[in-house]
């Protein structure tokens, strides 16, 4: 019997999600922030990306932007595939879920103060060490609030 009603909540849950259309669809494929709107192809070290399992892209100028999606469910793509975000040295795509990022250092992003991702903890270790970081947080560590904190410290420029 649970398990009855466990398969008609998904049934239900599943048509309530490709109902959704949302307007942040638009956004699609173009080289644009899905959060802020801000082009992102103006600085492409920086930009960051998910993918959807219908094989399109949604673009962020910085990874603080790409988080304000995820942290908010009324805003995530229903049909999320992969988080990628690019490793600040090499430049090359990976999975976000892995990526070291180091916060509040003397290196801004096109908005501002960053999360800025690498593949290796030692990469991590190494810039936080160059650059004045604050922390060196693990993506499933990323919260809203400290999203919020780096967005304010911008104005202290
Ligand atoms: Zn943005």
């Amino acid at each position: 019997m649970k398990r009855f009603f466990l398969i008609i909540f998904l049934l239900f849950g599943i048509q309530m999600l490709s109902a959704q259309e949302s307007p942040k669809l638009k956004f699609e494929d173009k080289h644009v922030c899905l959060n802020c709107g801000m082009k992102t192809d103006q600085a492409p070290n920086w930009e960051q990306k998910i993918t959807t399992t219908d094989g399109h892209n949604f673009y962020f100028d910085g990874a603080r932007c790409m988080f304000r999606i995820l942290l908010d469910s009324t805003k995530t793509p229903a049909n999320l595939d992969q988080i990628l975000v690019k490793d600040y040295y090499t430049l090359e795509y990976f999975d976000a879920r892995e990526a070291y990022y180091v916060t509040g250092s003397d290196v801004l992003g096109p908005m501002g103060n960053e999360l800025i991702p690498f593949k290796t903890e030692a990469a991590a270790k190494e810039f936080f060490k160059d650059h004045k970081g604050m922390q060196i947080i693990r993506f499933k560590d990323v919260d809203i609030a400290l999203i919020k904190k780096l967005a304010g410290k911008m104005h202290m420029h």
